[in-house]
C-alpha cells in the first residue's frame, strides 16, 4: 500500500552468481506457495522482484507469469548494442520482461571497477525504457570510520541524478547498502539505516522537489527474516534488497511477509 508520499514498498531478491536456471521454476513455485494466503494483500500493498543471474531470467520470467512477482536484472551495459563480448543490453532485458535493473551494486563497483560515471551512464540509458533503475549506493567500513558516509552516498547519488532526465529520476529506486553490511552478517541498526535514508531523502527532495518524496529507498545488507521488520518499520526505509537470505524461497518469503506486517 502506498504511504502518504505514494511509496509502495518493494522487496527485491538479489541471487548474485547463485542458483541455476533449471531451479528457477521450483524456486518460484515455493515462493508463491509460501506467500499463499497473503497473495491478495501483497498484490494490493507491496511489490516483490527477483534478480537472478542473466541465464535464469528467461526461465524465471516464465515461471512468474501469473505470480505477483516482477523480474529484475543484476546489471546491464550502457551502450545500446555492439562489440561488447560478455555484456547484456537494455533491449535484451526489455525483451525478457524485466521491470528493474540493479545498477552500481557494490560488488560491481569493488570487484569490477565500476565508477560513479559508469553507473550514471547506465542509468541514463533507461530514460525511455519501461525498465526502472535500482541504483545501489553505500559506504565502505573505512569511509564510515572516517565519518564520510553521508558524503559518499550523496556523491554516488548525485552522479546519477546529474545525468538523469526528470522522468527517469522519478522512476528510479535507490538502495542504500553499506558495504560493511553486505554478506557479512553485520546489519546496520534501524537507527543507522534511518539516518542515512533520511539524508538520501533530503538530497532527492532538494533535486526533485515533491517527486523526491515519492522515491523509494531500499535498505540492503544482511537483511534476514529476524531483522527485517525493525528495519522496514523505519519511516524512510521503503523496502529491502536481500542477497544471501533470498537464496532460500522460504526465508525470502518471510522477509516479504515481515514487510506486509509493517503496513
Ligand atoms: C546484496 O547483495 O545486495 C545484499 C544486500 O547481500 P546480503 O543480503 O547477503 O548482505
Amino acid at each position: 500500500m502506498a504511504d502518504a508520499a505514494g511509496r509502495v514498498p518493494l522487496v527485491v531478491a538479489n541471487w548474485k552468481m547463485n542458483l541455476v536456471p533449471s531451479g528457477a521454476a521450483d524456486y518460484a513455485a515455493r515462493l508463491v506457495a509460501r506467500l499463499g494466503e497473503a497473495r491478495a494483500r501483497l498484490e494490493r500493498t507491496c511489490e516483490v522482484a527477483l534478480a537472478p543471474a542473466f541465464p535464469a531470467l528467461d526461465a524465471l520470467g516464465r515461471a512468474l507469469r501469473d505470480a505477483p512477482v516482477a523480474l529484475a536484472a543484476q546489471n546491464m551495459h550502457a551502450e545500446v548494442s555492439g562489440a561488447f563480448t560478455g555484456e547484456v543490453s537494455l533491449a535484451m532485458l526489455e525483451d525478457l520482461g524485466c521491470r528493474y535493473v540493479l545498477l552500481g551494486h557494490s560488488e560491481r563497483r569493488q570487484l569490477f571497477g565500476e565508477r560513479d560515471t559508469d553507473v550514471a551512464a547506465k542509468a541514463a540509458r533507461l530514460a525511455d525504457s519501461s525498465v526502472r533503475p535500482l541504483v545501489c549506493i553505500g559506504e565502505t567500513l573505512e569511509e564510515r570510520e572516517r565519518g564520510e558516509t553521508l558524503a559518499v552516498v550523496e556523491r554516488q547519488l548525485v552522479a546519477v541524478l546529474d545525468e538523469a532526465s526528470d522522468g527517469l529520476a522519478e522512476r528510479m529506486v535507490v538502495a542504500y547498502e553499506p558495504v560493511w553490511a553486505i554478506g557479512t552478517g553485520r546489519t546496520a541498526t534501524p537507527e543507522i539505516a534511518q539516518e542515512v535514508h533520511a539524508a538520501i531523502r533530503s538530497t532527492l527532495v532538494a533535486r526533485l522537489d515533491a517527486a523526491g518524496r515519492g522515491t523509494r529507498i531500499l535498505y540492503g545488507g544482511s537483511v534476514k527474516p529476524d531483522n527485517a521488520a525493525s528495519l522496514l518499520a523505519q519511516p524512510d526505509v521503503d523496502g529491502a534488497l536481500v542477497g544471501g537470505a533470498s537464496l532460500d524461497p522460504d526465508s525470502f518469503a518471510e522477509i516479504v511477509l515481515a514487510c506486509l506486517e509493517t503496513l
